[in-house]
């Protein structure tokens, strides 16, 4: 039998394990994981040698910005990113423009995107205040999550700030099964902080000025509506160490919570990244090296779902305004594999290469195709699943430049590092859409949701409770 495509000769990662081999592929999706290619033969082959082999990353939190502000970033520089970052699927946020508030708006975002995209794609619905109702038209099978900001975003001002309001959108999404996506600092904390502080002209002092209290405020008044309803909730950006404990201790409670990081709260603290300026200025704010640290070691034992960029563009105008008019965000679905291998390299030299990209699998494919239940299609390199793929070296090194990066916005807080782990070739649907430096086809498609319940949480894989099958236990 000759096949559509072969990878061979690479180093298969899975959540749990490492082998050589290789895949076969046709139309589209896997058909066949092997060992040794032997007699197999495809129509095109693709020697892997000294590569690892990765099932396509899936970026569970971007802006890219379209329709509306696409002065910042368009869907395709946007998604030309994500492949040369080995993304394949990506999960859009709402605060566009028009916001995504209902599902003729995730069907106008579709047609704008079809014939664009790089990547396959869906869309998080949003809600605004004063039309909580409209939650009740959310076709779970059709939108990742509904994001809900508890607190403002200078592109979304659409702060839910009313208990009654809020109560009623935990209600409405634990009786639809709808999985809630959250920003969540606490907007009336940080007002005070507003209030009783100058403006700050730096990262140490915006860091104050956005402080961890706003974080574990919002964390506890979500915890308390996940107790009275059991919504099953998801936070976004988690930047400190306090977030991670209250929430690590809140699923050790059986609460269905979850959540992410960034690939800049990992990297960055903001005594050490000071000279960023207003590229480090975010939202939430870059903490200090022992959240840092903490943030690592959740990922490390698998406390955390995912990692998400939060890719958040803006021109290199709105970002070289003075400090306090700049907007909060950059871009980073180019540079967060290879940050995130990078980091793990250097903060954890006990691990092995192979344990590494385990790691990377669990955090950028598996964990997020679990959460938000992609179709049961993606996040893996198994028989069945689309032919989503990526291959890295990691003995070769990049230093960032801009001129390297697809963005439109054409600047990284990354510029000058020297990273490892960054793509070669990326494959989605078997056809291959980046090969060091070449684009493929943008016929990208928007993927489904199958979000029949579960019995447990603790039986969501992604959950950090879930049972861990024996290693070997995978039949290749
Ligand atoms: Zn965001």
């Amino acid at each position: 039998m000759i096949f559509d495509l072969i990878i061979y000769n690479g180093r298969l990662v899975f959540p749990d394990n490492v082998f050589m081999g290789g895949v076969a592929v046709n139309n589209g999706k896997i058909e066949k994981i092997f060992q040794h290619k032997d007699n197999l033969s495809g129509l095109k082959e693709i020697d892997a040698k000294g590569s690892y082999i990765l099932p396509g990353l899936i970026d569970s939190h971007v802006h890219f910005r379209t329709p509306g502000l696409t002065h910042k970033e368009t869907w395709k520089t946007g998604s030309q990113a994500a492949v040369a970052g080995g993304v394949t699927t990506v999960l859009d946020m709402p605060n566009t423009n028009p916001y995504t508030t209902s599902m003729d708006h995730i069907n106008d975002k579709e047609n704008c995107i079809i014939g664009q995209s790089f990547v396959d794609f869906g869309f998080h619905f949003g809600v605004e205040p004063k039309n909580v109702f409209r939650l009740h038209e959310v076709d779970i099978n059709s939108v990742a999550s509904v994001k809900v900001f508890l607190t403002g975003h200078h592109t979304a001002k659409n702060v839910i700030s009313d208990q009654d309001e809020l109560d009623e959108i935990f209600k409405i999404a634990a009786n639809k099964n709808i999985l809630l996506t959250l920003h969540a600092e606490d907007e009336a904390t940080l007002n005070l902080f507003r209030s009783l502080q100058h403006p700050p002209t730096n990262l140490i002092d915006y860091e104050k000025h956005l402080p961890r209290t706003a974080g574990i405020i919002a964390i506890g008044r979500v915890l308390e509506f996940v107790r009275k309803y059991g919504t099953q909730v998801h936070v976004l950006h988690v930047s400190s160490a306090e977030e991670a404990e209250l929430l690590e201790l809140a699923a050790l409670a059986g609460y269905p919570v979850t959540y992410e990081t960034t690939p800049h709260q990992l990297w960055f603290d903001a005594h050490e990244s000071v000279h960023l300026g207003s590229k480090g200025k975010l939202s939430p704010a870059i903490r200090n090296k022992e959240d840092q640290f903490r943030l690592w070691s959740s990922l490390i034992e698998g406390l955390m779902t995912s990692v998400g960029s939060d890719h958040a563009p803006h021109t290199a105008e709105e970002k070289n305004q003075a400090f306090e008019k700049c907007p909060p965000g950059l871009p980073g679905v180019q540079e967060m594999l290879p940050v995130l291998v990078t980091g793990l390299l250097k903060n954890f030299p006990s691990l092995t290469q192979d344990e590494v990209m385990c790691k990377i699998v669990t955090v950028l494919a598996s964990g997020p195709a679990d959460l938000f239940r992609i179709d049961n299609k993606k996040g893996r390199l198994e028989i069945g699943l689309d032919a989503d793929i990526v291959l890295v070296d990691l003995n070769n090194q990049w230093e960032v430049r801009v001129e390297d990066l697809y963005g439109l916005c054409q600047w990284s807080a990354y510029e000058g590092e020297v990273l490892k782990g960054k793509p070669h070739m990326t494959i989605r649907g078997g056809q291959i859409v980046y090969d060091n430096g070449e684009f493929g086809n943008p016929d990208g498609k928007m993927v489904n949701f199958t979000k029949k319940s579960y019995l447990s949480f603790r039986d969501l894989t992604c959950s950090p409770f879930h049972r861990i099958l024996p290693k070997g236990s995978i039949s290749i």
